[in-house]
């Protein structure tokens, strides 16, 4: 607890420069609002760790035309969603030349590169960023019980504001100490471990069937030797990005190590030829809020905010990942209501609480609302192991010419894989009514 500050150094501050906390500093430094942006790392993006996808369009509106500066690798015009046993693999590969024209649909980028162009819009609107400098806790106003800035690990110390948003990423410690995150348990968490490897641009656009700017994103499921999640592999100009997404209660209790998951990939026929030869660059993990709406904490407080993974808002579900796109939207309405809130000289929960309002109004909270159930679904023993089996049993049946003897037919190929796979009557029908729920 502190004394009322006589004068606060900042309208607001937003602790973090990833791409919620950059987002919500340019929309209050474009208010007119005085906004410091504080980041641990020596540059935004220094830190950040993801797999390689950003789904830009949220920007559209923001940055309008941000495709001819945003520093992208490639423009993802291939999307397949791979179904993988140890020595099989069953691809729905989808390409489309209109994802390689504006407005796009996915980008690869390299963190560092994105959010420092992100943090530095919010710099040119005139945001304060200040690097290098870690958010230790929040100050109190012993008058009112109101957060109303933030402790920093420099010896000039601490900062006020009348507003500040936690944009401190998974697991935020503000968001704790402010008692807004209720139960963060582990099965609710990812871990995501991915390699950079190195390759030539050519022998990338060769490999992956590529020209140009064009880009490729694999999405594979049961590649994770039976722990729930799954694997990715995205192409940047000239480095392929190979990792996997793990339960971290699935990944403690097999003993197996993330390095030793993504090796097992990388050995996995379909991909060796992809990467062979290729040169590590760099290895990184990172945790996942994986949990989603159902886990999400307290929104607002008495001059708090959360936004980005902070408040869970990663959409996630083991291949699946859409964190950017959803930490930008979630810091564009922090920073929105945060301004509405300085407006009326009221930045008490109740002032703030056109936050959740604007969330609700937009696909963040609706599309986490409606996709609540796929982390439970994508992770389920049968997705992860029983139908990748059957599938790919299935069209090895289809495909084995079996001659001299007779085809088999494909719903006997079916009963038989059915049984193989150990699914039981009912679980097909049951999934899949579950998947059109969750997906419908
Ligand atoms: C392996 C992996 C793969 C992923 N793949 C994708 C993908 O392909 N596409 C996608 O859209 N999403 C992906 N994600 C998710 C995505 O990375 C996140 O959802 C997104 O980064 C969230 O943005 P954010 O701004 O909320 O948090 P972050 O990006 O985590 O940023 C938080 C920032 O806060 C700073 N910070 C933390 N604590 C403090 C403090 N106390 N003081 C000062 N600064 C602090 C950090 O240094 C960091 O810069 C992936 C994640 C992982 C781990």
């Amino acid at each position: 607890m502190v004394a009322p500050p006589e004068r606060y150094d900042f309208d607001a501050i937003v602790v973090g420069a990833g791409p919620a906390g950059a987002t919500a500093a340019l929309v209050l430094a474009r208010a007119g609002r005085s906004v410091c942006l504080v980041e641990r790392g020596p540059f935004a993006g220094s830190k950040n760790v993801y797999g390689g996808v950003i789904y830009a369009r949220i920007l559209d509106e923001l940055i309008p035309g941000w495709w001819d500066e945003a520093p992208v690798q490639r423009w993802v015009t291939r999307r397949a969603t791979v179904l993988m046993t140890d020595h099989q693999a069953l691809t729905v590969d989808y390409r489309t030349s209109a994802w390689g024209e504006p407005p796009y649909n996915g980008a690869t980028a390299y963190r560092p590169d994105f959010d420092a162009w992100l943090a530095d819009k919010a710099v040119e609107a005139g945001a304060v960023l200040v690097t290098s400098t870690t958010a230790r806790g929040l100050l109190v106003d012993e008058l009112t019980g109101q957060v109303c800035g933030i402790r920093t690990d420099r010896p000039d110390g601490d900062l006020t504001a009348r507003a500040v948003i936690a944009c401190d990423g998974v697991n935020s410690f503000l968001a704790k100490e402010a008692g807004m995150y209720l139960h963060p348990e582990p099965e609710h968490f990812t871990l995501g471990a991915k390699e950079v490897l190195a390759l030539p641009r050519e022998e990338i656009e060769k490999r992956f069937a590529l020209s140009g700017r064009e880009g490729a994103d694999f999405e594979i499921v049961g590649c994770t030797q039976g722990i729930p999640g799954g694997g990715f592999v995205y192409t940047n100009l000239d480095t392929v990005a190979v990792g996997v997404v793990v339960s971290l209660t699935g990944l403690s209790a097999s003993g197996i190590r993330p390095e030793e998951l993504i090796a097992g990939l990388k050995a996995h026929p379909m991909i060796a030829p992809l990467v062979e030869g290729a040169e590590l660059k760099e290895y990184s993990a990172h945790l996942i809020p994986e949990g989603g709406y159902d886990t999400m904490p307290e929104l607002t407080g008495d001059g708090i905010l959360v936004a980005g993974d902070a408040a869970c808002m990663c959409l996630a579900a083991g291949i699946w990942l859409e964190g950017v796109n959803f930490a930008i939207g979630s810091g564009e309405a922090a920073g929105r209501a945060v301004d509405e809130a300085l407006a009326m000289g009221d930045t008490s929960a109740a002032g703030l609480a056109g936050y959740r309002r604007r969330l609700e109004g937009g696909f963040v909270l609706q599309d986490h609302r409606k996709l609540r159930r796929a982390p439970h679904l994508v992770l389920s023993d049968r997705v992860q192991n029983a139908y990748p089996t059957l599938a790919c049993d299935l069209v090895e049946q289809l495909f084995t010419v079996t001659n001299p003897v007779p085809k088999k037919g494909a719903v006997k190929a079916f009963l038989e894989g059915y049984q193989r796979a150990g699914l039981k009557v009912g679980d097909l029908a049951r999934d899949g009514w579950a998947a059109i729920r969750t997906f419908g």
